[in-house]
């Protein structure tokens, strides 16, 4: 049998093929030439770390649709298809976990994320944020093939509060302004506050 021979794109000579290396877009050239090796070194792990992101890929999508047909009666994620709480649902779960944590630390920093009190303010639970469609950018190409129309019926998206930062959705959260804070705070303190605060100690009489 003849030995296979190709024509090297760097000196042009024709050659045995075992003695050159593929460079990129069908093209071969000597290994003795100079970057040769390190190329198809780059090539080859170009092709693992691919593999690697398809195996990924694939095995992301598998648990995302057993995820979703498990949790379709619940609110979930239309991206990872995590269940988790309504967005008032989970700010409701917040405050009482922030009461809870207040009996347990005393009064905490909110916002230092490193306090034990901060750790687990949703639960365990997820947010998920409705989302007006036209606030997000196009992620129908994410969606299961079967729920990609969902977006374009309900004018929204469903995503918890993870799949929303990491598709940089912005303003995925609500900004109030000072007055509303200040409205809300009232707000909480006269109606939801006992309701919060009754919760806490329930749940922490439950748990001891
Ligand atoms: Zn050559
Ligand atoms: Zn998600």
């Amino acid at each position: 049998m003849a030995i296979k021979q190709v024509v090297c794109t760097t000196c042009g000579e024709t050659v045995n093929k075992a003695r050159t290396y593929h460079i990129g877009g069908g093209k071969r050239a000597c290994k003795t030439h100079e970057g040769v090796v390190a190329k198809r070194d780059e090539l080859h792990a170009k092709g693992l770390e691919k593999a690697q992101k398809d195996k990924k890929r694939r095995e992301f999508r598998k648990e995302r649709n057993e995820r979703l047909d498990t949790n379709m009666a619940r609110p979930h994620c239309w991206l990872c298809g995590h269940a988790g709480l309504r967005q008032d649902v989970f700010f409701q779960r917040v405050l009482v976990e922030m009461e809870k944590a207040r009996h347990i630390y005393g009064t905490f920093n909110p916002f230092d994320f490193s306090h034990p009190a901060n750790k687990n303010l949703g639960g365990g639970e997820r947010c998920i944020l409705i989302i007006a469609k036209d606030k997000c950018p196009d992620l129908t190409r994410h969606l299961r093939p079967s729920m990609q129309s969902l977006p374009d019926l309900s004018g929204v998206y469903a995503l918890c509060g993870e799949c929303a930062h990491k598709h940089g959705v912005k303003d995925s959260l609500p900004k109030p302004h000072l007055e509303q804070l200040a409205a809300m705070s009232v707000i909480y303190e006269t109606f939801m506050k006992p309701v919060v605060q009754k919760t806490a100690i329930q749940e922490l009489a439950q748990n001891s």
